[in-house]
């Protein structure tokens, strides 16, 4: 029989899309190359005792009415899908030469720590911390379902997001001028995945944070 949507890959937006809509009583057939399905998001087992993910460490939006708490709820798996906090005092622990600076859940705790690292550009880095913070918010209402109400009401924001829509991270970077060891720092944490800040895009950036 022929599905309503043929989907090629099982990675997480091909799950979330097939699901949705064969819980909606489309049917979905999904082709995967791996021997494992769920892309990057996929899960295997070593010595038959430990339980690795392939790449996930952190699932942002799940909180209580945020996005993966609503499909999960239109899927039935709220209660089976459940997730843990990271310490919100510290959820990623960066090192290098000289410098240790433990990732905060809060930005104006992220921007006191910078501070004291880097006190001669705080200024500049509360203005990147905060401009980072206002592309994430805005591309939230730039994605859909658009509500131009919401547009209207988060004009900065999505203005912010708007004016990187081109720019990467190390443009972001320039722009503020940060010290290098505070583009090292951050880039470990602000990165899109696997790539150098100069080819990642700051809109990505704004989907993680
Ligand atoms: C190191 C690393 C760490 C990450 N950590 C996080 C994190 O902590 N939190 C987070 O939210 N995101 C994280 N990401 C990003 C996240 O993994 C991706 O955003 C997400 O997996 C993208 O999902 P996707 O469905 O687009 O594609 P993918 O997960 O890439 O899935 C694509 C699937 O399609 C299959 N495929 C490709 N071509 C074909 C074909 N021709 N025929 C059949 N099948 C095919 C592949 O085998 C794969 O299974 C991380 C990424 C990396 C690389």
């Amino acid at each position: 029989m022929k599905p309503d949507y043929l989907i090629v890959g099982s990675g997480l937006s091909a799950l979330v899309f097939g699901a949705l809509m064969a819980n909606s009583g489309k049917t979905v057939q999904i082709l995967e190359a791996h021997e494992h399905p769920g892309g990057f998001g996929h899960t295997f087992t070593m010595a038959k005792k430990y339980t690795f993910n392939a790449q996930f460490h952190y699932v942002w939006d799940c909180g209580e009415g945020q996005l993966v708490n609503r499909v999960l709820k239109k899927l039935g798996l709220e209660k089976e899908v459940t997730f843990e906090r990271y310490d919100p005092n510290g959820f990623d622990h960066m090192r290098m030469p000289g410098y240790a600076l433990d990732i905060p859940s809060d930005p104006e705790e992220l921007i006191r720590r910078l501070s004291r690292l880097f006190p001669a550009a705080s200024d500049r880095i509360r203005q990147f911390i905060n401009d980072v913070e206002k592309t994430g918010a805005g591309l939230k209402r730039l994605a859909p379902p658009v509500k131009p109400m919401e547009l209207l009401k988060h004009t900065r924001e999505v203005a912010c997001a708007v004016q990187y829509l081109n720019s990467t991270l190390q443009d972001v970077f320039d722009k503020f001028q940060l010290p290098q060891a505070a583009q090292t720092l951050l880039a470990l944490q602000w990165l899109d995945f696997f790539a150098a800040p100069q080819s990642t895009f700051i809109l990505c950036l704004g989907c993680i944070i």
